[in-house]
């Protein structure tokens, strides 16, 4: 069976920086088209490794404006450039989109001006131009785009104090795949997510967070622990993530934005305890993993 939907995974974990899991960022692919979900930090990298150069992007969506989403913007619209791209590049977002996406731009303008003297017309002269949608979502899943054969559904989430904050539902040939975005357990996720084939959702696992928090203590980071311990409010837990799988009739919940940014030998702990919330199959992402929809 041909592929429907395919969801490659370059950014599995959250702000703070480690080596082994990158900012938050996924590709989800279908019928030739390549659609960029957030573009977290090292997401350019991560592209090439996974063998899907920046030029191959055909639209990005921003789920909210937090800095571990977006902060690659600018190395990927330099790359994309120097890639082929000849046209501006689609990009969807909430409120606030297009002052980012100038600010980045202006930021590589001095670069841009350089490129164009040394290369000339080899460069298209469309450089790092976009072409951005800001868009708004209710708590009902609604078309916001459509790019090839994949339509994009936006729904409202709950990041409360990031106002807006969307989750997106990508569906093509029948077959769907759910993005939450950074929320807690909200209305708006669980219509999102109705009878996803996979949904990709903000986990945090709150008792080693706690240790975590522990341990920076122990050390005497204080500041550190009290930051860590406030997104306890905005993140969903996995608890949290498996009810809404079980309760939208999801079929694979791929937990990512693990926080704490666990390495594989903790997965069970990070885990545990989760079928008995929800008995579907249950993931946790890791860089470069693709999940294919037939
Ligand atoms: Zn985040
Ligand atoms: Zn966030």
């Amino acid at each position: 069976m041909a592929v429907s939907l395919e969801i490659t995974f370059l950014g599995t974990s959250s702000p703070i920086h480690t080596g082994h899991r990158f900012g938050p960022c996924q590709v989800v692919s279908g019928g030739g088209v390549n659609l960029l979900i957030d573009i977290g930090w090292g997401a350019t990298l991560r592209l090439y490794q996974a063998g899907i150069p920046p030029q191959r992007i055909d639209a990005v969506f921003f789920t909210h404006l937090h800095s571990d989403h977006t902060t690659d913007m600018a190395d990927f619209l330099v790359m994309r450039w120097v890639g082929g791209a000849t046209a501006p590049l689609p990009v969807y977002g909430p409120a606030g989109t297009a002052r980012m996406v100038a600010g980045f731009r202006e930021a590589l303008a001095a670069d841009t001006k350089f490129r164009l003297d040394h290369h000339g017309e080899k460069l298209s002269p469309v450089a790092t131009e976009c072409d951005v949608k800001e868009v708004s979502a209710g708590e009902e899943p609604a078309v916001i785009a459509t790019v090839g054969e994949i339509a994009v559904k936006a729904f409202h989430v709950d990041h409360r104090p990031v106002m807006p904050a969307f989750g997106y539902r990508l569906e093509r040939n029948g077959r769907s795949v759910v993005i939450s975005g950074d929320t807690v357990a909200c209305a708006g996720l669980l219509n999102g997510s109705q009878g996803a084939d996979l949904l990709v959702c903000d986990s945090m696992n709150k008792r080693m967070m706690a240790d975590v928090e522990g341990r920076l203590r122990g050390i005497g980071n204080e500041l550190q622990a009290s930051l860590l311990a406030d997104a306890h409010t905005y993140h969903a837990s996995v608890e949290d993530g498996a009810a809404i799988a079980r309760d939208a009739g999801v079929k694979h919940l791929v937990l990512s934005h693990v926080m704490p940014a666990i390495v594989p030998e903790q997965e069970a702990e990070f885990t545990a305890g989760l079928d008995a919330i929800y008995d579907g199959k249950i993931s946790v992402a890791h860089d470069l993993e693709r999940f294919p929809l037939e």
